[in-house]
């Protein structure tokens, strides 16, 4: 990632309100002029912002990492609990039409499926 997307995707997040007052004691260029030209005034500059900066890029990289790592079988879960819940509004259904045959079926899917989720909790810890 270069320098300019990085700043630049940043910049969306970051309120300039509460940067504004934030000056390079150096060449007292103001946040907001570094956020408008994408220029720093010194070498001081990318320093001195940085320690305002630093909470943000924290807290993004911290989002992008829970977002973007799924394990399998957590997605293999989603699937199956969405799947279970299709079954249990399906055995609702079969049981007021009293199809209980076709009932004990759905039932033992679900039993199947809810073995998926037991597993996966366990190599979850
Ligand atoms: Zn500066």
């Amino acid at each position: 990632m270069s320098m300019d997307s990085f700043f630049g995707s940043l910049f969306d997040m970051v309120e300039s309100s509460k940067m504004e007052m934030d000056r390079c004691p150096k060449c007292h260029i103001t946040f907001q002029d570094f956020q408008r030209s994408g220029l720093l005034g010194c070498s001081y500059c990318y320093e001195h912002f940085s320690k305002s900066l630093i909470p943000t890029i924290k807290r993004v990289q911290g989002g992008l990492v829970h977002t973007g790592k799924i394990p399998k079988y957590a997605s293999q879960e989603v699937v199956s609990r969405r799947k279970v819940d299709e079954l249990k509004l399906r055995l609702k259904e079969l049981i007021q039409e009293e199809n209980f045959e076709e009932a004990a079926k759905v039932r033992d899917e679900i039993q199947e499926l809810k073995k998926i989720f037991e597993a996966g909790e366990e190599d979850a810890t």
